[in-house]
Parts: structure tokens; sequence; C-alpha cells
């Protein structure tokens, strides 16, 4: 049997179930295609501050505290010492959201899932969207179920939540390498990993190795979340498997090496290849693309999450917008495409430099001085969209960070020469 629907939305991640559940508010048919069931592991575990307001408007708060982990603040640590630099979300420049949460992203995206379906989202589960075409008004998609079913779904406007696998992107030619910034990552989950004291046992742990960085992110039940963050030709270069290089890489890494001193795997590592990209469009007359769909650059300030359902709030207003208003229809694309631009733009300056022994410094020794530290956990709690004025104090954050630079030139060099040996030994 056909479907038709005033939106086809293609995932069911955080994007996909943001963008439909605020659609079908608003009054809209839609349908959701979702390629697995709920609940599938993803990774993407530790939330942002300024995710709740959203998960609020949603109205999935109460159930989100009994599925995750409080999460007060990031603290950063280098390889040599397990000292760590707290940076508490309490103190960003407009604290109102002073903390987050760590969840298993199988229960989260079920979670929100689930919400849509119960706010009138018609969802399809285990079914992949195969094919599209959209010259036609409705456009049309082709989809198929595990089963074997092959059915057809007529829509007047379609969203691409479909995270990674980039599906329009991919169809339309539109996905292209991010050439400044290249990632890839292991990651598993361990039982009997040692977890920081009082307050700060929800935190995130960041710590730099000379290639990378690990994340530790506390789950509920003992269970923590490892993974090692790394150019793609540090995987490359192994010699054993995957889990060789990681458990090397931990015994080099000295805070980590205690903290899983006496750590079990759980289940399988998982890894990932090089996953930073972007789309040269985010917007089509009928489509727009929302979350990963669009662009992923890297995982280190925890926000591919909160930038996919910030996006998909922006999507929902946009999609509105193109459906009751054709005639502002540009206007409104317009107006998405540089919402979300403007948080990936945040973020990314932070990134592209996160591996320069200059930013390192800065994060291990932050100073009060002109509100730059407050503006930096601004930018780690989600604040980004231009809600509070940080601007000033990330410019002279940037200043600080040039003339540090200078400071650095020698390590710079040999970190860039260290990334390019590399390179050119799996090349
Ligand atoms: C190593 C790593 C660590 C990360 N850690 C964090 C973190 O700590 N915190 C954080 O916020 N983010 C993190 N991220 C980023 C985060 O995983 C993503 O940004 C987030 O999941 C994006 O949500 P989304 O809804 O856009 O896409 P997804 O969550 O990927 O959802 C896309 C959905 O679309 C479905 N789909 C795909 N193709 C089709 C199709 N053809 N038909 C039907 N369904 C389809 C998929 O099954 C999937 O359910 C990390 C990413 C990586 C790679």
């Amino acid at each position: 049997m056909a479907l038709s629907c005033d939106v086809l939305v293609i995932g069911g991640g955080p994007a996909g179930s943001t963008v439909s559940t605020l659609l079908a508010d608003r009054g809209f048919s839609v349908v959701l295609v979702e390629k697995d069931r709920h609940p599938r592991f993803h990774i993407g575990e530790s939330l942002l501050p300024r995710n709740l307001p959203i998960l609020r408007r949603l109205g999935v708060e109460e159930r989100l505290r009994h599925i995750g982990v409080t999460k007060r603040g990031a603290d950063f640590s280098g390889n040599a010492t397990e000292s760590h630099v707290v940076y508490d979300f309490s103190e960003a420049m407009a604290p109102d959201e002073p903390s987050a949460f760590q969840v298993r992203r199988a229960e989260f995206d079920e979670m929100l899932l689930h919400n849509a379906s119960e706010r009138g989202v018609q969802v399809v589960q285990e079914t992949r969207v195969t094919g599209i075409e959209l010259d036609a008004d409705p456009v049309t998609a082709s989809i198929l179920g595990t089963d074997g079913t092959a059915r057809q779904i007529s829509a007047r406007f379609v969203v691409d939540a479909s995270g990674r696998d980039t599906f329009l992107s991919q169809r339309l030619d539109l996905k292209q390498r991010n050439k400044r910034h290249k990632s890839a990552a292991v990651f598993g989950h361990f039982s009997n990993v040692v977890r920081r004291e009082g307050e700060e046992a929800g935190n995130i742990s960041i710590y730099w190795f000379d290639q990378g960085w690990f994340w530790l992110i506390p789950l509920q039940d003992g269970c923590t979340s490892v993974g090692m963050v790394c150019d793609p030709g540090y995987l490359k270069q192994r010699d054993g498997d995957l889990q060789n290089l990681f458990w090397q890489t931990v015994s080099n890494t000295q805070g980590v090496a205690q903290r899983l001193e006496n750590a079990q795997l759980l289940g399988e590592m998982r890894g990932t290849g090089n996953f930073s990209y972007q789309s040269t469009e985010m917007t089509g007359d009928r489509f727009l693309l929302v979350g990963d769909a669009y662009a992923f650059i890297d995982p280190v300030f925890s926000s591919g999450v909160y930038l996919a359902m910030q996006g998909a709030e922006y999507a929902a207003e946009a999609v509105e917008g193109i459906l009751t208003q054709p005639q502002a229809a540009l206007r409104h694309r317009r107006r998405y495409e540089r919402r979300v631009r403007k948080g990936l733009r945040a973020f990314s300056w932070f990134i592209y430099r996160f591996t320069d022994p200059a930013l390192r410094y800065l994060f291990l020794n932050p100073t009060r001085r002109f509100q730059l530290r407050r503006a930096v956990i601004s930018v780690l709690s989600g604040d980004v969209y231009g809600r509070t004025r940080i601007w000033p104090q990330l410019l002279v954050f940037r200043l600080v960070y040039h003339v540090t630079s200078l400071f650095f030139w020698r390590q710079q060099k040999a970190h860039r020469a260290r990334l390019d040996k590399v390179e050119h030994t799996v090349s």
C-alpha cells in the first residue's frame, strides 16, 4: 500500500525524531522511516547542557533522568600526569543550565522515537529508504522493509536525517571530505573503570596523547564508554588489530592507564574511519538536510547530538515556513542554513586546533582574566547560537591562542611533522 504525507523524514536518530515530533505538533502529517529497530547501538553518549531545553520542549526530561548520569562538566588532562583541570558548567557566562546527561544512545534514541510516535508521527522501523525522486511534486520515495516488502511514499517535503549514511548528500553528490580535519576512532564499553570522586563522578574526562585524545564517559550500571580518537593514519599503522593498538595507547597515556587498570571490556570494540565531512548544499526546493546528514566534524566537545537536535528545531520552523508560505521558501531556507552554520562554526574553531600544543596548554592552564574561562565553558555548554554575548571574550581567547602559538612554534612544528610522518608511513 502506498503512503502519503506532508513530510517524509529519513532516519530515526535524535535529529529525525526531533524534527518529526515538532512538525507533528504543528499539525503536519509526518512519516518517519528508520532502517533499524530501536533500541540499537549508536555512538555519541555525552550530551551538552543547552540540549536540555530542547528535551524539555519535547516533553522527555523526566524519562531522560531515569536513563542518564548527571554530567556537571568536562575535565582535561595531558598524557604524562593524572592531574586534571575541570570545566564546570555552572561557571558558564549564563549558568542557567548547570548540568547535562551521559546516556546510552540505544535508550536515548528509543525514548525520542517512542515520543515521536506518541505525538502523532507515523514511525516505520526496519525499513530503509532506497530511492527518491525529488523532481516530482509530490516527491516520491521507495522504501524497503527487512521482510522484503517494497513500498512508495509520496510527500510534499523530505527531511534527510539519515546521519552518517548521508542518504541525499550521497545521491546528489554533495558530500565532501572536510579539508581541514580528519579523525577516526576506536571505542567500547567497560566495567571497573575508576571514576572521578563526588560531584565530578559523572563528568566526561578527556586525555590528550601525542596523536589524539581519549574520552571516558560514565554511564549507568557501572559501565564506562571509553574511546580513542586520532588521525586515521595512526589506526592504519597498527601492527596487530585495533584492540591491540587501543591497549598499547592506553598504556602510554598514564592517566587513562591508571583508570583502566582493572577494566573489562563489555561486548565488542568498534572502530570508525575518517568521519569528518560536510555537504555542499543544506537545502533544496523540496528537501533539507539536518544533523549528521549535513555535516559532522569531530566528537571532542560532545556537540553532535546537540547540533543535530538544535538543527532539527530550526528545521521544523523552516519546513513549516516553506510549506505554509511557498512564496517565502527561499528566505526560510537561507535562515535555516545561517543558523546551522553558526553552531558548526563555533565548535569547529576549537576542534581544528584541539590537538595543537598551544591550545592544549591553554586548556590545561585556563585563565579567569577577561572571563576567558567562562566563555570557553559557555561554548562547552553549547551556548553558541547568540543567546549569550560571549563573542568578545572568544575573540580575546583567539588572540591569546595566536600569541601562545608563537611560544609553542617548535612543538607545533614537531606535532605536525609527527602527523605527517604517520600519514607518509601509511600512504
Ligand atoms: C566516535 C564518535 C563519538 C561521538 N561522541 C559523541 C558524544 O559524546 N556526544 C555527542 O553529542 N555526539 C557524539 N558523536 C556524534 C553523534 O553520534 C552524532 O552527531 C549524532 O548521532 C547525530 O544525530 P543524527 O540524528 O543526525 O544521526 P544518527 O544518530 O546517526 O541517526 C541517523 C538514523 O538514520 C537511520 N538511517 C540511515 N540511513 C537510512 C535510510 N536510508 N533509511 C532509513 N533510515 C536510515 C540510521 O539507522 C540512524 O538511526 C560522536 C560521533 C562519533 C563518530
